[in-house]
């Protein structure tokens, strides 16, 4: 027999079990089908000494928002797992573990989804699969000279289970540049293959950066205010939470010893080449990150506060654009370069060009789908924590009004 199911999410993340908290509490009957277990992304694609870069005060999430001592913290890995399964917990979330949709197809006016082979039918379904999907590697991933390690930064740990030797990263959003980081301060030569990011202090005018952006509202910013749709792969601003959290971007990393250099292009022979642009690069996250600041100029204006953030002068180094992996002794490529939408499974025409679905406050026009945790679903916030809720509690209201 066929199981039949009013609604069911696909994930059980943030962006899932929110909105499975909304519908708990408007009494709809539904399923979060889980292909690990609750917060899986968190427990398995992330490194050992990852710790949140988000303030916990950010963590809003309905019905689960930290409450602990250290509102200003940063959460470790391990907080972090137990909150999520603490609040998934709190509400009895019925999430269904080791259970991976394989395929979304239609079923007259419904859907069907197939799990370990299985069929199951539901009326409704909401798509919460992941904000941050497949790992994408640049062109020439391929090339790394052979005996070169080659790892995403998913499969990274920590600094003792890489080979010794000299570590390359590429890709310097927030995840490149703590690990470059972690991997210097274990004693390791590395090379940061640069992209643009923005970045910004880590606290100034007594707020943390995420205080400001929230306030500003940079975080409200929507897809059409974007010089192009491309611009929603821009990574989210340079900053950690290690150590009680500090500031971390390209200037912060060159001044500790590790070596920028531009783009990577690919190898030849035991060559490995960089394009000649760091320059460009570094000046375009300037420019990035005075746009935070104009918001944050605005805020203060409109409020009559006071911040001490000054833009530094413009950063230049004379940068490498060969690298022979021999004479560096680089043992390990990392790529953070990083990630694109992955819906293969998912057989419905609904998606745009570069692959994200094309839906308004999460619904597409296909009556009874909808999606959750996209990037730029309604806002930049809609794919961390903090706007999970936000985005839920749209998503599971029209799911109640439009009961099918
Ligand atoms: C390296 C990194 C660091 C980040 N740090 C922060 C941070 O500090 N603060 C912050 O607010 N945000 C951060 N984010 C952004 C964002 O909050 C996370 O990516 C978060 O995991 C997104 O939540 P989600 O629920 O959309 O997706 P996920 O947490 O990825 O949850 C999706 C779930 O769906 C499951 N799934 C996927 N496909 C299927 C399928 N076909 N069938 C069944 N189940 C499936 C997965 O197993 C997973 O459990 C970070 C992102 C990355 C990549």
């Amino acid at each position: 027999m066929t199981e039949k199911l009013d609604v069911a999410i696909i994930g059980a993340g943030q962006a899932g079990l929110a909105t499975s908290w909304y519908l708990k509490q408007a009494g709809v009957d539904h399923v979060v089908l889980e292909a690990g277990r609750v917060a899986e992304t968190w427990r398995t694609r992330r490194w050992d000494s990852f710790c949140l870069v988000t303030p916990n005060w950010s963590v809003k999430l309905p019905g689960g928002e930290y409450s602990g001592p250290d509102p200003d913290g940063y959460m470790s890995l391990a907080q972090l797992v137990d909150h999520f399964q603490g609040w998934a917990d709190s509400f009895d979330a019925p999430v269904r573990g080791q259970s991976e949709v394989t395929a979304l197809e239609p079923d007259g006016d419904g859907f069907a989804l197939t799990v370990g082979g299985r069929k199951l039918q539901a009326r409704t379904v909401v798509v919460a699969s992941g904000g941050y999907q497949r790992a994408h590697v640049p062109p020439g991933a391929d090339k790394v000279p052979s005996g070169v390690t080659s790892l995403l930064a998913e499969q990274y740990t920590n600094p003792d289970a890489l080979r010794p030797g000299a570590v390359l990263i590429v890709g310097s959003g927030q995840t490149g540049c703590q690990l470059a980081e972690e991997l210097h301060e274990s004693g390791r030569k590395v090379i940061l293959a640069c992209g643009r990011c923005s970045w910004a202090p880590r606290r100034f005018g007594g707020h943390d950066i995420v205080w400001w952006v929230v306030e500003s509202g940079f975080w409200n910013r929507t897809l059409d205010q974007l010089p192009s749709p491309a611009m929603r792969l821009l990574g989210n601003v340079q900053a950690s939470g290690h150590d009680g959290g500090h500031d971390l971007h390209h200037r912060v990393l060159a001044q500790k010893g590790v070596e920028l250099v531009g783009r990577y292009q690919g190898a030849e022979g035991r060559t490995i080449g960089f394009a000649d642009d760091l320059n460009q690069t570094l000046a375009a996250c300037d420019g990035l990150a005075a746009l935070i600041k104009k918001y944050v100029d605005d805020l203060c204006g409109r409020r009559g506060l006071t911040h001490d953030w000054e833009m530094p002068p413009p950063m230049t180094l004379e940068a490498r654009t060969l690298v022979d992996v021999d004479r560096e002794g680089i043992s390990t490529v990392i790529w953070t370069s990083g990630y694109r939408p992955d819906y293969g499974w998912v057989r419905f025409p609904v998606f745009d060009d570069m692959g994200f679905p094309v839906q308004v406050d999460g619904r597409t026009a296909v009556p009874g789908l909808y999606f959750m945790g996209v990037h730029y679903q309604r806002k930049v916030q809609s794919a961390v924590i903090y706007g999970a809720g936000e985005d839920a509690e749209i998503v599971a209201r029209h799911i109640v009004e439009n009961r099918r």
